[in-house]
């Protein structure tokens, strides 16, 4: 059975690279999944979990946003931050989801909403991967 090799590259360096029988992403437009031989594209992707599955396993990495490029054998995820779950410090995305929080509870002019709102979506998606 052919399989397909999955990188994961932030401007950090590698996060990880191997080969998995499927990958699961979340595009904007809605999940993705892709098998050895897909067509190749680009997709952007929303702050999600990427789940690549290999004989019968998943491992999740929590992905910040970036794009996804698929090839046949090959799918690369750009990413400006991802973990997988054993590299996910747990009180961290905690502090930073009540940070935001109760920025986004603040009702003043000088808050800056959306970050506020990405930065909860990233620290709900940490937490979704390490509690799981
Ligand atoms: P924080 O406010 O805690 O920095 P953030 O969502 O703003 O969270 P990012 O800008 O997405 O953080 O990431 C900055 C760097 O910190 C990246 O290398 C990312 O992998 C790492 N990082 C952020 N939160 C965590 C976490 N909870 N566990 C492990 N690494 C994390």
């Amino acid at each position: 059975m052919s399989t397909l090799t999955v990188s994961v590259v932030t401007p950090e360096g590698p996060i990880l690279e191997d080969s998995f029988d499927m990958v699961v992403c979340k595009a904007e437009t809605g999940e993705i999944g892709i098998l050895p031989k897909h067509i190749p594209l680009v997709a952007p992707l929303q702050i999600s979990i990427a789940r690549l599955k290999k004989a019968g396993d998943t491992r999740q990495v929590a992905i910040s946003g970036g794009f996804m490029e698929v090839q046949p054998d090959k799918v690369t995820i750009l990413a400006q931050s991802a973990e997988t779950a054993d590299h996910i410090d747990i009180l961290r995305a905690k502090e930073a989801k009540e940070r935001a929080e109760k920025r986004l509870q603040d009702k003043s002019d000088t808050i800056d909403r959306y970050r506020a709102e990405l930065a909860l979506k990233r620290a709900i998606n940490r937490l979704e991967i390490a509690n799981s």
